[in-house]
């Protein structure tokens, strides 16, 4: 750990995975393959001195590059990948009569998990069973991508750049399959902690180029990359589901208004007739409009069919591991930065990434086939949280816990 000078008392600790990460970087036998999260873009610049628009992923990849890191990847990628595992349960799930009476939850944010599985654990079984893209993500690395570079998934060393602090823990989760044991990711470093790798490798960001990410999963929708923003999972599976369900892309902002506007306005909801099939959805961000909604729902007071829930207000753009600035709430600001990005984008529709087809063509066959079930997918009782330290609203570890 760190300690923070300005604390009096030395009593506040950050964790700090960044020796880790060092040490696997120096080690001969590790192939170190890291992915970057959508919401990590909008806000690394604040902290080294770059405008938004200068402060892309892609100088980010260059950067882990520099510092001696061997592949680099878009955690949109995995994005694109979980709305084809999510979008698909979800309408299996919808038209088997199963969410008549209670939504199918999203379950990629694990502050969320932890909220549901303490405090309302009968609503367990309402959560999407796939795993957040990063874990998703880390699954692939270790079986399909060490296959494809001739190595053994114990030979791969999977690191994952987040926004977040509660990403920790989820990549604590133990995992035993025919292919391999142990985790889908080996270590989590914050926005933070990688602005002090690149400040501790003396790079200078005006330096940086902006390069691709490594071949495989070079490709990634403007629909993955807005999940790093509340409404963003939603509307990126809403807008594969359109496709499933019509057979045509919808235009691709026809789910726009699940979109968050503003700090105030924690819930977003609609209704939408797909070919004649009636949804119902709400995208909540921060725990305590969760736990509104999740009354409002258990009153029989709304009804919805599927349901978005991110622990931090306006989604990981406002994760406990961006930079921090005193009284300053960027999140919504940040996530705007998201949006542009998608509206940027060639591709706008998770369904149209060839990278993510390939991978179904060469390895996993199709959506919720036996094998994705294997590796994409978790059993939300058979795993906890690791118990979470108490912390100050800057992510730092309160002594004694
Ligand atoms: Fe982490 Fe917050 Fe994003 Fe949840 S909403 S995954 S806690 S950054």
């Amino acid at each position: 750990g760190q300690c923070i000078t300005h604390c009096p008392v030395g009593a506040l600790k950050e964790r700090d995975d960044t020796s880790k990460l060092w040490e696997a970087i120096v080690s001969k036998d590790k192939v170190v393959v890291v992915q970057v999260a959508p919401a990590v873009r909008t806000a690394w610049g604040e902290e080294v001195g770059l405008d938004l628009q200068d402060a892309t992923v892609n100088k980010i990849f260059d950067a882990l590059k520099k510092i001696g890191v061997d592949y680099v990847f878009d955690t949109a990628y995995s994005a694109d990948l979980t709305i084809m595992e999510e979008a698909n349960e979800f309408l299996d799930r919808f038209k088997s009569g199963e969410l008549e009476d209670r939504p199918m939850f999203t379950s990629c944010c694990p502050g969320w998990l932890r909220f549901i599985k303490g405090q309302y654990p009968h609503l367990v079984p309402q959560l999407s069973t796939a795993k957040s893209p990063m874990q998703m993500f880390g699954s692939v690395m270790k079986t399909y991508f060490s296959e494809q570079i001739g190595k053994k998934p114990e030979d791969i060393y999977s690191v994952a750049v987040m926004p977040c602090l509660a990403k920790k823990g989820e990549r604590e989760m133990e995992l035993f399959y025919v292919e391999y044991a142990g985790h889908d990711t080996d270590c989590v470093i914050t926005t933070r902690e990688l602005v002090r790798m690149l400040r501790a490798a003396h790079i200078n960001p005006k330096t940086l180029k902006d390069i691709e990410p490594d071949k495989l999963f070079e490709q990634s929708s403007g629909a993955g990359v807005i999940f790093g923003a509340t409404g963003g999972v939603m509307e990126a599976a809403l807008r594969t589901a359109y496709y499933t369900i019509v057979g045509e892309n919808c235009a691709p902002d026809a789910f726009e208004v699940v979109r968050a506007e503003s700090q105030d306005t924690g819930v977003s909801e609609a209704s939408f007739n797909l070919n004649g099939i009636d949804l119902k959805i709400a995208a909540v961000s921060g725990l305590g409009n969760a736990r509104r909604l999740i009354e409002d729902i258990e009153r029989g007071d709304k009804k919805y069919d599927f349901v978005e829930v991110m622990a931090c207000p306006g989604g990981c753009v406002g994760g406990g591991g961006q930079p921090i600035h005193d009284g300053d709430e960027l999140a919504f600001e940040r996530g705007k930065n998201l949006y542009f990005i998608d509206k940027n984008a060639q591709l706008r529709y998770s369904h149209e990434n060839e990278d993510v087809k390939a991978l179904y063509e060469n390895y996993f066959e199709k959506p919720n086939s036996h094998k994705a079930h294997m590796l994409l997918h978790t059993d939300h009782n058979s795993w906890e949280m690791p118990r979470s330290p108490k912390r100050d609203r800057r992510g730092y570890v309160i002594n004694g816990y």
